[in-house]
């Protein structure tokens, strides 16, 4: 069957790739992108759908580094299914899976498992991060090659640290040929080991446990120096300190080949928000200790959030990701301390950081492209296709409408996640549009 030719009229098309920010008309055919351009005239053609763009900004769908669907083991969470039903809502058209599940991702035939569901069960492109150790134990590394040749695009233990710098450098030394990042969760475990939240004056008011930002500066330092030692590549997770920041900014200044990713959570809240609970399961609204502002790294202090902020804008922190990490009831409707770390961030990533954007800290194409052209170059080559606009790539294209007014109700979520620090906020604009390969997959325009 011949399929439909799409034409997106008169939006701001921004693709950062190819430097284009104009209004312009983006035609897609068999599935790619065949031509953006002032005025592309369709009119006689009874095979094209045009939809007005008029208002809207048109860029690459989203790429998203990390997330957390939970399947195999933790379907009660998230499933393949509805995670990226919620990633394209939230304008991602890629997702990479992290690999703590159960069991974990740790060989080439839990990679397919996870590729075979991506094709039959999801919304969206799903490509499987493989563990960088057997059942993610941090004892001894898994095969890269054979997990590599499986369809793994990159490493990491996540939820967890690659611990044992000895065991880091092997698996630098191992990847390094693939050319595939290892993506590592930063934090020193010998440091505040029973930390819920950054250390300072709400945790001091709250009596909870702080995590300092050495925690996480110890690893990003370490890692910079087995990234040197290897020149493999090293991808720092969900940076979330100030002092990361510049240790980074010092190791590309001297030509180190390290990226970078932070949370939109990370760039717009501080650790005020576990001072307030506008939680889904709040039985007094305004009461403390609010579970939904407990993830992993924690919410920190103004100066870090603009330190990150800053980061992104000038290159420092390459990507902006959403570590997705979707919870049951049961792992949250509990105490600050017992309760799991981790939000639900798909749905409200593209809201939270347009409010950058209207306070001019950040500027909409280099939020777009930290979203897209950006995590593509972390991830390789392979990626040359995606997270852009460009003539004959394929037709992974989100329409944003940077104007609408919504509330947060996690009763409107698609993903069984429903913690977000963000419930009942106002935040303004939100993706109308998601095309993946072509194809409609979330379409909320007439709303
Ligand atoms: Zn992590
Ligand atoms: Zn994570």
């Amino acid at each position: 069957m011949k399929e439909a030719k799409i034409l997106i009229k008169r939006g701001r098309v921004i693709d950062p790739l190819t430097g284009i920010d104009q209004i312009a008309d983006v035609l897609i055919s068999d599935n790619k992108i065949q031509s953006v351009d002032t005025n592309i005239d369709l009119i006689a053609d009874p095979d094209v759908m045009e939809i007005s763009a008029e208002g809207l900004v048109v860029c690459p769908g989203f790429v998203d580094l990390h997330a957390h669907l939970r399947e195999p083991g933790f379907e009660y969470k998230e499933t393949i299914a509805t995670g990226t039903k919620a990633a394209v809502k939230g304008g991602f058209t890629s997702v990479c899976a992290m690999p703590n599940t159960d069991p974990a991702i740790d060989t080439p035939s839990m990679i397919e498992f996870v590729k075979m569901k991506g094709k039959s069960d999801a919304s969206c492109r799903v490509y499987p991060i493989g563990a960088v150790t057997k059942s993610r134990k941090g004892k001894s590394i898994v095969d890269f090659l054979e997990m590599y040749s499986a369809g793994a695009v990159a490493f990491s233990d996540d939820g967890d640290p690659v611990y044992d710098s000895e065991i880091m450098r092997l698996a630098l030394e191992y990847a390094g040929p693939l050319n595939v990042p290892i993506m590592n969760h930063c934090q020193d475990l010998t440091i505040s080991p029973n930390g819920v939240m950054a250390e300072g004056e709400v945790s001091e008011l709250l009596g909870l446990k702080g995590i300092p930002n050495s925690v996480e500066e110890v690893m990003v330092a370490r890692d910079i120096a087995l990234c040197k030692a290897t020149g493999s590549k090293v991808h720092v997770s969900h940076v979330s300190s100030a002092g990361s920041v510049e240790l980074i900014r010092l190791a590309k200044s001297q030509g180190i080949n390290i990226t970078s990713e932070v949370c939109p959570h990370h760039l717009t809240l501080t650790d005020e928000a576990v001072l307030t609970d506008g939680g889904y399961f709040a039985a007094s609204p305004g009461n403390a200790y609010d579970t939904n502002a407990k993830m992993y790294p924690p919410l920190r202090g103004e100066s870090d959030v603009d330190a990150l902020i800053h980061g992104v804008q000038t290159g420092v922190i390459d990507c902006i990701a959403t570590d997705h990490a979707p919870h049951d009831v049961v792992s949250k409707h509990t105490t600050f301390d017992c309760a799991s770390f981790g939000i639900s961030v798909f749905e409200t990533a593209v809201g939270s950081l347009l409010s950058l954007v209207r306070d001019q800290t950040l500027s909409l194409p280099k939020m777009i492209e930290a979203l897209t052209i950006a995590p593509c170059r972390v991830l390789g080559d392979a990626f040359e296709e995606y997270g852009t606009l460009k003539e004959g790539t394929v037709a992974d294209v989100i329409l944003i409408d940077p104007e609408i007014d919504w509330v947060v109700d996690t009763k409107e979520f698609v993903s069984k996640g429903k913690n977000t620090p963000l419930e009942g906020q106002r935040l303004k604009g939100r993706v109308v549009l998601s095309l993946v390969d072509g194809q409609i997959m979330f379409d909320e325009l007439e709303k």
